[in-house]
């Protein structure tokens, strides 16, 4: 454990734990999970909800799936328990999954399960990771900076 540690998107290491039952793998973000340099944690399973399970997105000030359940409560959960893991591991930085309802740190969906994007708020858990002082970036912008781009 050390305050260098960053928090990743479990999907992006290669977690069966996205709402298909599949992940996200990026090679290079799992090789910071198998070099001990970060923590994986998955809000949406943590939180209760199912793997598989029905795609979501945020309406209002709500997370409501695909068939008009209100999984809110679960997504506040599971960032609740994510946001524990980030202060236990001193956590400063964080690679999330775009687009995410949870994890998405720069848009998410508009609600209208069209794929269509919003740039005005980010998802839940991210949201609260940032209002803590964490520095968020998706998995492009980690790769981009791999690679001598900017991160942000
Ligand atoms: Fe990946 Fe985050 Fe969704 Fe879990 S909640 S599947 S970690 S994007």
């Amino acid at each position: 454990m050390t305050s260098t540690m960053i928090l990743i998107s479990a999907c992006l290491a290669g977690e069966n734990c996205k709402y298909s039952g599949s992940n996200n793998l990026v090679e290079e973000i799992r090789e910071l999970l198998k070099e001990g340099k970060a923590v994986a944690v998955c809000p949406e399973k943590d939180g209760g909800l199912p793997v598989p399970r029905d795609p979501a997105e945020i309406i209002d000030d709500r997370v409501i799936s695909v068939t008009g359940a209100d999984v809110t409560d679960y997504y506040l959960r599971g960032a609740r328990i994510g946001m524990d893991v980030c202060r236990h591991y001193g956590c400063t930085r964080a690679i999330l999954k775009a687009n995410s309802p949870s994890c998405g740190p720069h848009c998410v969906y508009d609600g209208t399960f069209t794929h269509t994007l919003v740039y005005d708020r980010c998802g839940i858990f991210a949201a609260m990771l940032k209002e803590a002082g964490v520095e968020c970036i998706d998995e492009t912008e980690y790769i981009q900076s791999l690679h001598g781009g900017t991160s942000k």
